[in-house]
């Protein structure tokens, strides 16, 4: 995102909007700018203020005469009222961060919305997470926290060599160089997003292992780590995850149950 310094008569209004804090006065132009490397290209600015047209040059002498006076001219607050915020065309890598941070952009991996990914909430039909497994989604970042690919890549290279396997219908895992190894490509790692989130899933025994390495990792990282774990209950809705994460001494509530809304497709006649 860009802020047209012609049309800026510097009023301030973009500037709460923008939930990275990368839009600020620069008191020596007296026009706001955006500092591209903080922002995440998620379009809140543009999208989400209205739009007025009115004449900068005029704007601004108004505003310098009531300045004057002692007397205030602003737009409303939600008004950007000379049209000055510009999109720019975005190319290969800096795309990836409208992919993950714009809700309303699909995801080209997945062709989900946003960040991009169903996580679990479909596993009735998906059946991505069996009877003894143990379903992981690891989130990166937050409004006004953010984080770089690069220290989702410190995560997935710790996890990788553990018996687990990345959901491959997940935005990050289209970005992965190796999953083997868990790297991911070399030219998006400096590119900073909203938030995203890792899938993997493993036997629930190795839960604990998997925990431990996120709990290890995480405060080495430069943004926050949420971590959601999930599995299958049984025919009388127990499941085996609660007693296991206990045992381990994690505080344990069951956040979300999904009932069997949905009907996995027929497969395919030959
Ligand atoms: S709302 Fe528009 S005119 Fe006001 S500071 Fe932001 S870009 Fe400049
Ligand atoms: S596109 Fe999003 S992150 Fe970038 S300046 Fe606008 S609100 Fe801030």
């Amino acid at each position: 995102m860009q802020i047209d310094q012609s049309k800026c008569v510097a009023c301030a209004n973009c500037v709460p909007i923008c939930p990275m804090g990368a839009i600020a006065i620069d008191p020596a132009l007296n026009r706001a700018t955006v500092n591209l490397d903080e922002c995440v290209e998620c379009f809140a600015c543009h999208r989400g203020m209205s739009k007025e047209h009115l004449n900068p040059t005029l704007v601004r002498t108004i505003r310098g005469f009531f300045k004057l006076l002692r007397l205030r001219f602003d737009p409303e607050p939600d008004v950007c009222p000379t049209d000055a915020l510009t999109p720019q065309e975005l190319t290969w890598p800096r795309v990836v961060r409208r992919a993950f941070s714009d809700p309303l952009v699909p995801h080209e991996s997945t062709g989900v919305h946003g960040r991009g990914t169903e996580e679990v909430k479909t596993n009735d039909v998906t059946g991505r997470v069996g009877q003894g497994e143990a379903g992981f989604t690891i989130e990166f970042g937050r409004p006004g926290v953010g984080v770089r690919f690069r220290d989702i890549q410190k995560m997935t290279m710790a996890l990788a060599p553990l018996p687990i396997s990345f959901e491959a219908k997940n935005p990050v895992f289209s970005l992965m160089a190796d999953p083997a190894t868990g790297s991911l490509r070399p030219d998006i790692l400096e590119e900073k997003v909203l938030s995203a989130i890792v899938e993997l899933k493993s036997a629930l025994e190795h839960v604990p292992q998997v925990l431990r390495v996120v709990e290890e990792v995480a405060p080495t990282l430069d943004t926050i780590v949420s971590v959601g774990v999930s599995t299958r209950c049984d025919a009388r809705g127990e499941d085996a995850l609660e007693p296991l994460l206990k045992r381990e001494g994690y505080v344990c509530y069951r956040g979300k149950t999904n009932l069997g809304m949905g009907r996995r497709p027929a497969p395919a006649s030959a």
